[in-house]
């Protein structure tokens, strides 16, 4: 028996068997412990964490992420986006009637977004995107 590193390929590859078949999963453990079966031989063992799990299906473009959070701390800096690492862009929003404006930070990449109350990425769905 030997322990192995998956490339990004083959933890794509895992991801679409383990999709395919339960189309959505509640969470990103539970994904990792799929995604680890699936990948696992009699003769390998893998190992991949649940972020760069993440990561490889953010980038894929066969599943869609829900991004469960609570709120956080309003004076944190959030200099890249929690979720995937990618580049925040500032978005202003001016209200109609007060002139108000209020500031959201968007990512292009994964579609996490946050407002002043930082939002903090508490839990992930991933879904199979319907074709
Ligand atoms: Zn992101």
């Amino acid at each position: 028996m030997s322990y192995h590193i998956p490339s990004d390929e083959q933890i794509e590859k895992a991801l679409v068997k383990v999709l395919n078949k339960f189309h959505t999963v509640q969470s990103q453990s539970k994904l990792k412990q799929l995604i680890n079966k699936s990948l696992d031989t009699k003769k390998n063992r893998y190992g991949v964490t649940g972020e760069r799990i993440r990561k490889v299906a953010i980038n894929s473009d066969f599943i869609r992420l829900e991004i469960h959070s609570r709120e956080g701390d309003p004076k944190k800096l959030l200099t890249k986006c929690p979720v995937c690492e990618g580049q925040l862009k500032k978005v202003k929003n001016l209200t109609i009637w007060g002139g108000e404006v209020t500031i959201e930070f968007r990512c292009s990449t994964c579609g996490y977004w946050t407002g002043k109350k930082k939002r903090v990425p508490t839990r992930y769905v991933f879904y199979l995107k319907k074709k």
